[in-house]
């Protein structure tokens, strides 16, 4: 049976700046990400992973080429129907947690769902915050939190609204290695056990070996790619690209 694309790129180019300072942050990248799958995006700095998942996820627009989204295609869509999808459809998980620090553990977890206009479905609340491990934290505001226990938080509120795709940029980057471990197996059981699509940034061999397949960027296209990665694995490939080679991101020095 073909598994179904629940995102898709075709021949997507991204260039940012001018004439002057052209940046060509995409370069044609084709890929399929299939329905229940976990996918890590890896590759030196400045190779174009932000990118990637920023017009993968409809955050930003690619300067050609197509986009589409859990059945949608993007190309085209006004900003307004843009937005509705985001919300709708995808979750987002970022290194920086990201949360409202005046609203409680639950109240940030529902707010996707009012930003929807939908009521909360308390059974699937208490489920997603049980999921987490955070059902005697509901209370909790950001601050009275641990790091990996504010990131629980954040995949909770991507988990929310069932999307079809979740997002995460460096999810584990700000955690340390057993939080992370915690955070990786919630976003793989997320894919394993209920069926969802995650697709990672991460810079992290060990974070990208939780995923089924690891796909490699550098100079904007996609490069080669693992399936099953051990991390070894992942870190001798990291390493052919140079990814280590320098450790300063090339937008530090003002490239
Ligand atoms: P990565 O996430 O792999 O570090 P990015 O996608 O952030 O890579 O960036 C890819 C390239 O595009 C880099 O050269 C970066 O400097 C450039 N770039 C990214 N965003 C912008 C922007 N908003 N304006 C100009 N250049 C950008």
């Amino acid at each position: 049976m073909q598994t179904e694309d629940v995102v898709r790129l075709e021949s997507v180019h991204k260039t940012y700046g001018d004439k002057r300072h052209r940046v060509e942050a995409l370069r044609g990248v084709t890929i399929g990400l299939p329905r229940g799958s976990f996918t890590a995006v890896m590759g030196p700095s400045g190779s174009g992973k932000s990118t990637f998942l920023h017009c993968a996820a409809g955050l930003d627009r690619p300067t050609s080429g197509s986009v589409r989204l859990a059945e949608r295609e993007l190309t085209g869509l006004g900003e307004t129907a843009l937005t509705k999808l985001r919300r709708e459809r995808v979750g987002f998980v970022f290194q920086s947690f990201n949360l409202l620090p005046a609203l409680t553990v639950q109240q940030n977890i529902t707010l996707p769902l009012r930003l929807a206009g939908k009521r909360a479905d308390r059974a699937l609340v208490a489920d997603v915050i049980s999921r987490v491990g955070l059902a005697d934290r509901r209370k909790h505001l950001p601050a009275e939190l641990s790091g990996g226990q504010q990131q629980r938080v954040a995949i909770a509120r991507a988990l929310v609204t069932r999307p079809a795709v979740i997002f995460a940029d460096e999810p584990t980057g700000a955690l340390d290695t057993r939080t992370a471990r915690d955070v990786l197996d919630l976003l793989r059981s997320a894919v394993r056990v209920h069926g969802q699509t995650v697709v990672m940034v991460t810079h992290d061999p060990v974070a990208a070996s939780y995923a089924d397949r690891v796909v490699f960027l550098a100079d904007g296209q996609l490069v080669g790619e693992l399936r099953n990665p051990a991390p070894d694995a992942v870190a001798e490939r990291m390493t052919h690209l140079g990814a280590w080679a320098d450790h300063t991101p090339v937008r530090a020095l003002g490239a």
